[in-house]
């Protein structure tokens, strides 16, 4: 199985380093925005992410908003919420609007990878049912089926 492919968002550029680190040596394959806007941008630049880490406090555009952006264009990338205390509600808003789970920061690389694997897992599952409705389609097209 190929590594995951993940995008860690947040506006804390020491934070997004040492992450990357992290997740780098554990196998993952990481791509970095500080902000909402560069990582929808990033996202359609890049169609094969699967999952995103994603911070809820963010100047300009934040978690939320950038989840509920990533729904509407890209329902079937996995969405993580980074969330501390004070903005715990967003996250739960965020479940709400799909996200596919959430953390509390700081969070414990183990915990942070695993849910990474997960989310991954989930992604690369139904896309293969959407391959195998797609082939099924094309078999009763033909009469095949
Ligand atoms: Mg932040």
């Amino acid at each position: 199985m190929s590594k995951p492919f993940v995008m860690l968002v947040d506006d804390e550029a020491e934070f997004i380093d040492t992450t990357t680190k992290r997740l780098e040596k554990r196998d993952l394959k990481v791509l970095t925005a500080y902000s909402g806007k560069d990582a929808l941008e990033k996202v359609s630049s890049n169609r094969n992410l699967e999952v995103m880490i994603l911070d809820v406090k963010m100047p300009g555009m934040d978690g939320l908003e950038v989840l509920q952006e990533m729904k509407k264009k890209y329902p079937l990338i996995e969405v993580i919420m980074l969330t501390g205390h004070a903005t715990i509600e967003s996250a739960i808003e965020g479940m709400k609007a799909g996200a596919f789970d959430y953390l509390m920061k700081p969070c414990e690389m183990d915990q942070l990878v695993e849910k990474v694997q997960e989310a991954a897992d989930k992604k690369r599952s139904q896309d293969e049912k959407i391959e195998k409705a797609r082939m099924e389609k094309v078999m009763a097209s033909r009469g095949l089926s």
